[in-house]
């Protein structure tokens, strides 16, 4: 699609419901002591739900809003900016590498320098966090994205009006702990690869701002495998999407097949 002059700019903020999801295991090796079980299968309903509630939308907006689908239409290349009083660099690096290996759509790889980067990933403290965003984002953007959400971590997305993401920045807190970190990590990554909202009553997703998950669950991992799918462009809007998911979800095996006993109209 062709690029158009005009550029959006959305900043995305971090900070729990009825289960019918199976295949429950525990959270995978390399979380965090106490990270919530994950579960592994899902109906297309869920699946879409998910989808429908986290691809549209986003905390604050600023420039006319995009309508459609927000992702990358090219590889993306991430670049990790190690800062902060404790070195998680090589801990983020692992979680960039984990995205570009579970979802081989994203066509993902390390940026060589900073200026070719499509996602910038900042590590820092806590007590910098303002300050970073006031340097990025400038201190009215700032103050009312703070004042609406009280951010711990937070992701800005750029994209322009054919909802072709351009670049990201996010900003990962490194000295509050395993968790944190971890909670952070995934949770922005998604948001800069275009996973823009949160969804407070889905129970799988990371992107609830109940929860603290600390990994990549089964859920997310599907819905960005869909975002990822050539069918779903950039620009399309829900009920563009909705009407290709059911294909999309079947063709890739997302979904559990529909048990007839438990058929639900
Ligand atoms: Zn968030």
């Amino acid at each position: 699609m062709k690029r158009s002059f005009a550029v959006f700019i959305i900043l995305i903020s971090l900070s729990t419901a009825a289960h019918s999801a199976s295949g429950k295991q525990p959270a995978p090796a390399g979380a965090f002591d106490g990270a919530p079980a994950e579960y592994t299968r899902f109906s297309a309903a869920e699946i879409t739900r998910g989808f429908l509630a986290l691809a549209f939308g986003s905390d604050l907006r600023i420039g006319l809003a995009p309508r459609g689908i927000r992702r990358f239409d090219q590889p993306i290349r991430v670049a990790v900016v190690a800062g902060g009083s404790v070195d998680r660099s090589a801990a983020m690096t692992r979680v960039v590498e984990e995205y570009a290996r579970k979802v081989p759509n994203l066509h993902m790889t390390i940026a060589t320098d900073l200026q070719s980067a499509d996602v910038e990933v900042q590590l820092i403290d806590e007590k910098n966090f303002k300050s970073a965003l006031r340097a990025a984002f400038g201190a009215k953007v700032t103050r009312a994205f703070v004042a609406r959400t009280d951010p711990q971590c937070m992701t800005s997305v750029k994209s322009n009006a054919d909802g072709e993401i351009v670049r990201t920045v996010s900003f990962i807190i490194v000295d509050k702990g395993d968790n944190v970190f971890l909670d952070c990590a995934y949770h922005e990554l998604l948001h800069a690869f275009g996973l823009s909202n949160h969804d407070q009553r889905n129970p799988w997703t990371t992107l609830n701002q109940r929860r603290m998950v600390g990994y990549l669950p089964a859920y997310d991992r599907a819905l960005l495998t869909l975002l990822y799918d050539p069918r779903l462009m950039p620009g399309m809007t829900a009920a563009q999407a909705r009407a290709v998911l059911p294909k999309v979800i079947t063709d890739l095996g997302l979904a559990e097949s529909p048990n007839k006993s438990q058929k639900v109209r």
